[in-house]
């Protein structure tokens, strides 16, 4: 009997010298970890509303300016000239984000990194590991622009079909360390923000429940 796929749950035979099936050494592949699920933009939804919200609230903040400089000095820099490199994945990686740049603002990339973190902090579960997390990051900064999909129609239903041109693991873990170098410190305060924001609230409703219990 040819052997498993090592992952739980799973009855399909591994795939070649692989301890996986084909179906997650592809997921692997494409998501960083065979059983990282795709972070989807719903799930993100409520936390980009809270970076929007803080950002609404304190708008003349320095950050979100210089989050947006960092991004427009090196998609700037990288448009004018790409870097000279033998590296396949670094030629790959900064053309992608020039790419992005071109259709993207740096204050909606930030607003999309800001908020992955959030999540993280929020659910930690969600995220296999370190590469899960940054393979879901690049995805969903990726998303934002419409140029990362291959689009066609012919589709029985008519209905036009789009899927996310796939990077090279490599390329990804690249352009995952650009954006976490330039809107992780950010990303990182903002959820400690809201951790101790939250944690007040609670601490307010806990002397609420108290101070009703006391009334007779
Ligand atoms: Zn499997």
């Amino acid at each position: 009997m040819k052997p498993r796929c090592r992952v739980n749950g799973c009855a399909n035979a591994r795939a070649g010298h692989s301890l996986l099936c084909s179906k997650h050494r592809s997921r692997k592949r494409r998501h960083g970890h065979e059983e990282q699920r795709t972070i989807s933009k719903t799930d993100l939804r409520p936390f980009i509303d809270k970076v929007q919200a803080r950002i609404t609230k304190q708008p003349d903040a320095k950050l979100w300016s210089i989050c947006d400089q960092r991004w427009d000095m090196l998609t700037a820099q990288w448009r004018a000239e790409l870097p000279k490199t033998i590296y396949r994945y670094v030629r790959a990686g900064t053309k992608e984000l020039v790419r992005l740049a071109n259709t993207v603002s740096g204050r909606e990339v930030a607003v999309t990194v800001i908020a992955m973190y959030l999540l993280q902090d929020h659910d930690p579960r969600l995220f296999k590991n370190e590469i899960g997390f940054r393979t879901q990051l690049v995805r969903r900064v990726r998303t934002l622009s419409s140029t990362s999909f291959s689009h066609w129609s012919g589709a029985s239903d008519g209905r036009e079909r789009r899927a996310i041109k796939e990077l090279e693991p490599r390329t990804v873990e690249y352009l995952s360390g650009l954006l976490v170098e330039l809107f992780g410190p950010a990303g990182v305060r903002v959820a400690q923000l809201e951790r101790r924001e939250e944690e007040e609230q609670r601490k307010e409703r806990l002397v609420y429940y108290e101070a009703l219990s006391e009334v007779e």
